[in-house]
């Protein structure tokens, strides 16, 4: 919402600008301009208004809404950091507005600075106490902070007064059985990764998984170019039957990523896993944490497992004759119909197809353009165009195209 001041005899008129000497001569620019979705003029006529009058409200409230504007013009092509930038001016300039600092507070989820999300919606909560958005922003964010106890606090307070929220519910009874499942685990706060374990892990192992992770984090993160993630990446550790039952999810799952990477260290036996099929199962779960950096929650699934999989082993002779039985006998999926992640219900014969043709296609891709090639298909996704789109200008072939030649090469 913009306002206007009224100022006496003020003749508004195209040729404005050349002559705008007032203050209340830039606002009314500033307000033509932001009605017409013009934000950089019109914080360019906000900014002389306030150095005219630095202390009108008016002005400071327009200079933050238009700077809202365009920061949520900015989110809409995925560029939150600098949509970030300008909410941090907007707060600056309109201090006693909590709004600014839920959209910033939000952003920063987004990017995953999991910190600065808490600071921002903590400061809002002082100025607007009881703000919903606010509160279920802060509880995801001690959520995606693992502090369970702060995160049920926050989103059992919104469920309260609004049950409808989408998804939340959901979100709050995954803390809960999250938290039963963890109560006792120890965490060790590595400088890339924030790691928990059930106690009575020894520390040799300990060691070694951080050491796997490590080494991921630099070797993923540099073969596109330098991407690393602003914060210390969470990484849950558990039993078997516990990763079952913290994740409810079946036993032909090796780990996961949902925001935070999750991985059983034994088999369902109580053996430990070794260190190979640990650290094949951690840099797959990397290789997600690492395309939701560059991508956002844009990247097809096949892109993302596909990926993954290439990333983090190779494929050996028994997964290429299973794909050129796939191939001969026309099982292949429509790579239009592996964008979802409703993937993951397929039965676990189909699901083991799917990843195994995802890993072809993306393997093939990787081959023959590179990582390079890799990060401009991710830069077009992070926009939020369609995958397929994306494909077509990073690589010149749509999915027919693709799977055609993908196909060839296991003839
Ligand atoms: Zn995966």
């Amino acid at each position: 919402m913009i306002r206007s001041f009224f100022i006496t005899g003020l003749i508004v008129c195209g040729t404005l600008g050349a002559w705008a000497q007032t203050a209340s001569d830039y606002n009314n620019l500033g307000i033509k301009a932001y009605d017409t979705g013009q934000y950089d003029f019109a914080l360019q006529h906000f900014m002389k208004a306030y150095e005219l009058t630095p202390e009108n409200k008016t002005i400071r409230r327009n200079m933050c809404n238009a700077h809202q504007a365009k920061a949520n013009l900015l989110a809409k092509t995925a560029d939150f950091a600098s949509a970030a930038e300008h909410l941090r001016t907007a707060i600056t300039v309109d201090p006693e507005n909590a709004s600014p600092l839920i959209q910033l507070g939000s952003y920063y989820l987004r990017l995953d600075m999991v910190t600065d999300a808490v600071f921002r919606l903590e400061e809002a909560i002082e100025l607007v106490p009881g703000n919903l958005n606010a509160h279920e922003l802060l509880g995801r964010a001690y959520y995606d902070d693992n502090d369970h106890e702060h995160a049920m606090e926050q989103l059992g307070y919104v469920l309260k007064i609004d049950p409808n929220r989408d998804g939340l519910q959901e979100l709050f009874e995954k803390a809960q059985r999250e938290a039963v499942v963890e109560k006792d685990f120890k965490s060790r706060n590595g400088r890339n990764f924030k790691m928990t374990f059930p106690k009575d892990i020894p520390y040799s192992m300990q060691n070694s998984v951080e050491r796997i992770l490590n080494k991921a984090y630099y070797s993923i993160g540099q073969k596109f170019g330098g991407v690393f993630p602003p914060e210390p990446v969470q990484v849950i550790f558990y039993g078997a039957n516990e990763f079952q039952q913290a994740t409810q999810l079946g036993n032909h799952v090796g780990a996961v990523f949902d925001g935070k990477i999750r991985c059983p260290l034994t088999d369902v036996q109580g053996n430990w896993l070794s260190e190979k099929e640990l650290s094949e199962r951690l840099t797959h779960e990397y290789v997600h944490v690492v395309v939701r950096n560059m991508a956002g929650e844009h990247a097809p699934w096949w892109l993302n497992e596909g990926l993954a999989e290439v990333l983090s082993g190779n494929l050996d002779a028994d997964m290429s004759e299973m794909l050129q039985r796939m191939y001969s006998e026309a099982l292949d999926f429509d790579l239009k119909a592996l964008e979802g992640e409703q993937l993951t219900k397929l039965k676990p014969e189909s699901l083991k197809l799917a990843y195994l043709q995802s890993h072809a296609t993306v393997s093939f891709l990787q081959k023959k353009w590179g990582n390079q090639r890799m990060k401009q298909m991710m830069d077009f996704l992070a926009t939020g165009i369609p995958a397929e789109d994306a494909l077509s200008r990073v690589y010149k072939k749509d999915y027919a195209t693709l799977a055609r030649d993908v196909a060839m090469t296991y003839n």
